[in-house]
């Protein structure tokens, strides 16, 4: 029995869009570039372990985490490849880190401080973090990143393995800014070396990064959206590489019935039909990541054709117009996001929602099982 048998909602991710889709952006690197695979966030919804481990097998060389409890999974999960988590690791956590031979990333001079008073804390691999311009997690001046590279030095436990920064606006209209934090790192990391500083690999380039400014690539670049099937770019007149969506989610219309004309549709009333009506129910809803604000919006795909959703989205179903189709039954198939262009896509949900496929692919929940195809 496969978890559809018990509710016809399920996500299906294609492994093989996964490996075509590294090999896309692989294209653009030198043969000696490192490649991270960013499967943080449950590999942006698409499953951390199955996604690490395509991954590895197309060519990847590391895998990037947020935090270290999606680190330890990975190694619960028998994967021995070098993880970096690239978001915050507190201090109590370091020496579990070091336990899982997991590289941590360091930001500030307060946080290595802390770290270099641990005590028997085995080997441990650090990335210092730089600043250049998002200003999120990083140091920011080059005496701030010296004095904590420094201290990764002296402390013995500790190793400097890696130092990056993270690009703001590699997909934006304009590549000026990308350029400054690109110059920004380089003369940070020629700071660090003059410091008699070493480190073992640099690393800047996110997935838009990769594909348009490849010359950035340095030693390793870190690969998240694009793997996963997407890459927007402002601009219009750089060409994309031919991505494959992995993820489909799908459900199939658990009743059908016909609604009078003038009857309000699911909570609060806020749909009522025009004319006689065909309305089927699909067993999705909010709490899998159908967001509500799709209700009287979205669409999603029944027998190749759109259907609209009419009314609120409910916590478990979700209501459809397909007063235009025929012949349908119970069981029938629909797509609520694809990987067909024709049809709706994850790309579709966040033009209608004014976000970012990164959101929608990440907010389908744990209540959805993964099949992998
Ligand atoms: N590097 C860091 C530090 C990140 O936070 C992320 C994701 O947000 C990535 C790389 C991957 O970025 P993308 O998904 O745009 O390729």
């Amino acid at each position: 029995n496969t978890p559809h048998h018990i509710r016809p909602t399920y996500a299906e991710v294609s492994l093989s869009a996964l490996q075509h889709n590294i090999k896309q952006f692989s294209s653009k690197l030198k043969q000696e570039t490192y490649l991270m695979a960013v499967v943080k966030a449950d590999g942006y919804g698409h499953g951390a372990v199955q996604v690490a481990r395509v991954a590895l097998d197309a060519g990847a060389t590391h895998l990037g985490v947020a935090f270290l409890d999606e680190a330890a999974l990975l190694r619960q999960h028998g994967i021995q490849a070098p993880i970096l988590v690239l978001g915050y690791t507190p201090t109590s956590a370091i020496e579990t880190a070091a336990r899982l031979r997991v590289s941590v990333t360091v930001f500030s001079l307060g946080q290595m401080l802390e770290i270099a008073a641990l005590k028997n804390c085995g080997r441990l691999s650090i990335h210092l973090k730089l600043d250049t311009g998002m200003s999120r997690l990083g140091a920011t001046t080059p005496d701030e990143a010296r004095a904590i590279a420094h201290l990764v030095q002296c402390c013995e436990f500790t190793v400097l393995e890696g130092v990056f920064t993270h690009f703001a606006d590699a997909d934006g209209l304009d590549p000026s800014f990308t350029e400054l934090q690109f110059s920004r790192f380089m003369s940070m990391l020629k700071f660090l070396r003059d410091s008699g500083i070493q480190y073992e690999m640099a690393h800047c380039c996110n997935s838009a990064a990769i594909w348009r400014f490849p010359q950035y690539q340095l030693d390793m670049v870190r690969l998240g959206i694009g793997m996963y099937g997407f890459i927007s770019l402002a601009r219009n007149d750089i060409a994309l590489p031919k991505l494959e969506k992995a993820m489909r989610v799908r459900s199939a219309i658990s009743s059908l019935k016909q609604i009078s004309a003038y009857e309000p549709i699911s909570y609060n009333r806020s749909y009522v039909t025009k004319s006689n009506a065909t309305i089927a129910v699909l067993p999705i809803g909010y709490a899998d990541g159908l967001d509500r604000k799709l209700s009287d919006l979205g669409y999603v795909d029944i027998a190749g054709q759109a259907a609209p959703i009419v009314g609120k989205i409910c916590m478990d179903q979700t209501m459809i117009d397909v007063s235009h189709l025929i012949d349908l039954h119970i069981g029938d198939q629909a797509v609520l996001f694809g990987t067909d262009e024709n049809g709706v896509t994850a790309s579709d949900w966040a033009r209608w929602l004014n976000t970012i496929e990164y959101e929608i692919v990440c907010s389908i929940s744990k209540r959805v099982p993964r099949i992998y195809t």
